[in-house]
């Protein structure tokens, strides 16, 4: 049988580890700065180590980190990455650059089963939930490749995090934890098809990651199309859970909504919106969206604008989200449109 992975292992696995096999507790801290800060996966490369522990390491655990299988770049800086998960799954992750910042965008399933009609992942279909490790060691991946530190992370890429809600929040413990990558926890997003019992438990969690909820319609009628999810989780449900988890957390909450020409971009549906984000305290991103399938194609530049001005008029914060990595297929709505389906 194969041995676990390590990349699964928190700081505090490493703790008892290292416990369990006579060894001192600083090796927990140790092995996470080779695995998590320096990006080296092989025990046989951690010369602070002897080599009978290197050995026996390498026996208790599979060190096979994702790969970096295929790389596209934009003109705006963005890079597209398509990973090989250990076990041949592959995954497509995405960082974008603005200005100092840089985010990776990672997934957190191979595939989704929410099946979104406009989306390139939905359309490939759910092969499966990616671990703890798998999801948090992205970053790393990305981060050797790049040379370069990534400052933020947002859970957007494919899958639907609260689908896999216990491996998602695994991930963000151990990407904040200082001993492992340190990543400060705002500088984490979880963005959900509106998935309640994830929400639920994220606020129940304290851990103070921040939430974005797409939305992409104001009515059930329309949103059970664009969303299917919403038939499980309708919004005369999910909007008062997010009251909920706002009076339990005290965090604005980000609004995605992506606009689709005739389909939810006229005035009555930004009054619609308007409505039904009445006393929630949020940040609406409106994005100009990138359908994979005819059906659904881009709202005018004049219709964004007029929805985004109602918003404004309400007294609502709001941005038309400046459209990154298209080109290559790298932006909302588009990862796994090519080379991994
Ligand atoms: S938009 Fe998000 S939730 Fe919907 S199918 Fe795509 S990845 Fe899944």
């Amino acid at each position: 049988m194969k041995p676990p992975s390590a990349f699964d292992r928190s700081y505090e696995d490493w703790l008892s580890i290292f416990e369990e096999i006579g060894q001192p507790s600083y090796r927990a801290g140790q092995i996470c700065g080779w695995l998590w800060r320096r990006g080296v996966t092989s025990p046989s490369e951690m010369t602070d180590f002897s080599k009978p522990l290197r050995e026996q390491l390498a026996s208790m655990f599979d060190f096979t980190p994702p790969v970096i299988e295929d790389e596209s770049r934009s003109g705006d800086g963005t890079r597209k990455f398509l990973m090989r998960l250990p076990g041949g799954a592959k995954i497509e992750t995405a960082v974008l650059k603005q200005g100092d910042r840089v985010t990776a965008c990672l997934s957190t399933q191979v595939g989704c089963p929410v099946s979104c009609p406009f989306c390139a992942t939905g359309a490939g279909g759910f092969e499966r939930d990616m671990s703890r490790g798998e999801i948090a060691y992205q970053l790393v991946v990305m981060e050797k490749f790049l040379g370069r530190e990534i400052n933020s992370v947002v859970f957007m890429g494919m899958g639907e995090p609260f689908l896999n809600t216990d491996a998602t929040l695994g991930a963000v413990r151990i990407l904040n934890n200082p001993k492992t990558r340190g990543l400060g926890i705002r500088h984490m997003t979880i963005s959900t098809a509106g998935i309640i019992p994830g929400i639920n438990a994220l606020a129940e969690s304290g851990l103070g990651v921040r939430l974005a909820v797409s939305l992409h319609a104001a009515d059930n009628e329309l949103r059970d199309e664009l969303v299917p999810c919403n038939t499980s989780y309708p919004l005369d449900e999910l909007i008062p859970v997010l009251h909920e988890y706002q009076r339990a957390t005290g965090d604005r909450i980000t609004i995605e909504y992506a606009m689709f020409k005739g389909k939810n971009d006229s005035l009555d549906h930004a009054r619609s919106l308007v409505r039904l984000l009445r006393g929630l305290h949020s940040y609406v991103n409106i994005i100009p969206a990138n359908a994979v399938t005819p059906r659904y194609s881009r709202s005018l530049p004049r219709d964004i604008l007029r929805f985004q001005s109602v918003l404004k008029a309400a007294g609502f914060e709001s941005e038309i989200r400046v459209e990154r990595g298209r080109e290559i297929s790298a932006a909302c709505g588009q990862l796994k449109r090519d080379k991994a389906s």
